[in-house]
């Protein structure tokens, strides 16, 4: 619309100038009409422009309204799901304070029976250490007495040894001296038989058969008989006051075996040959 106007207006450019202002004035309501169309239809543009943001932010709004609802409904829900446990927690909390009194008497008289047990462990400890300390004195006593013991044993071994060592040197000793004796005592009989081989047969008596002594148990003695025997024979035969030949059978009266005579030639031959081994 507005470029054919213009054409309008070039084909009149060779018009006088009151024409041109004519034109002008007869034009001026429809340009002021077009400048209103023109200024409406900006607005209009506008409008229409701001009408499809407005409807974007619109929807936008839509959706974070939505949202929005979405996220308290989620909020709701949650707060009920935290009042029921805040309930359930509550109640906990009631009966556990209900609880707490009996639970800290049962504690309190646990804790007696603890502190009697402890007392009688306590009790029971110092008797220990009692009875240890009269051990280790016992022990320390048993020690000493052991140490004395030891000693003494060691003295005692000491000694035995030296007995023995003693006892060994004694037998050694005897047994040499032994050794010496019986070749002595061999020399003496090697003597006597020689002498006897020399002197015949010793006068010995009858009964006992031990040769006759001037002295002593064989000494001889004679009988009313005339037989005659050792006094120790005739005084296992007699009686109180008698007694009997044992060749003859006749009675020879003693008392106590008092009365009787030595056989003084016995005794003389006895003597004689006595002289003859000591001369030998
Ligand atoms: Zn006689
Ligand atoms: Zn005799």
């Amino acid at each position: 619309m507005f470029r054919s106007k213009n054409k309008k207006k070039e084909k009149k450019i060779d018009e006088p100038e009151d024409d041109q202002e004519a034109l002008k004035l007869k034009l001026a309501p429809a340009r002021r009409q077009l400048a209103e169309e023109t200024g409406k239809n900006r607005k209009i543009m506008e409008n229409d422009r701001s009408n499809d943001e407005i409807l974007i932010l619109k929807e936008k709004l839509k959706t974070v309204t939505e949202m929005l609802d979405k996220g308290s409904q989620k909020i709701l829900e949650e707060n009920e799901k935290l009042r029921t446990i805040n309930n359930r927690l509550s109640e906990d909390l009631n009966s556990t304070r209900s609880a707490i009194p009996i639970l800290s008497q049962m504690h309190s008289s646990q804790v007696k029976d603890l502190i009697s047990d402890l007392d009688q462990a306590r009790l029971e400890s110092n008797r220990f250490k009692i009875w240890g300390d009269q051990l280790k004195i016992q022990l320390n006593d048993a020690n000493s007495d052991r140490n004395m013991t030891r000693r003494a044993n060691n003295k005692l071994a000491k000694q035995v040894r030296k007995l023995k060592d003693t006892r060994k040197e004694l037998v050694e000793d005897l047994s040499q001296k032994t050794v010496e004796l019986l070749n002595t005592s061999l020399q003496y009989e090697l003597r006597i038989r020689e002498l006897e081989e020399q002197h015949g047969e010793p006068p010995t008596c009858e009964i006992c058969e031990y040769p006759y002594s001037e002295d002593g148990p064989t000494v001889p003695m004679i009988l009313e008989c005339g037989h005659t025997f050792c006094r120790s024979c005739i005084s296992k035969m007699s009686t109180a006051y008698a007694v009997e030949c044992p060749l003859d059978r006749l009675s020879t009266d003693v008392y106590f075996g008092g009365n009787l005579k030595k056989n003084y030639l016995v005794c003389q031959i006895v003597r004689s040959r006595v002289s003859t081994v000591t001369d030998c």
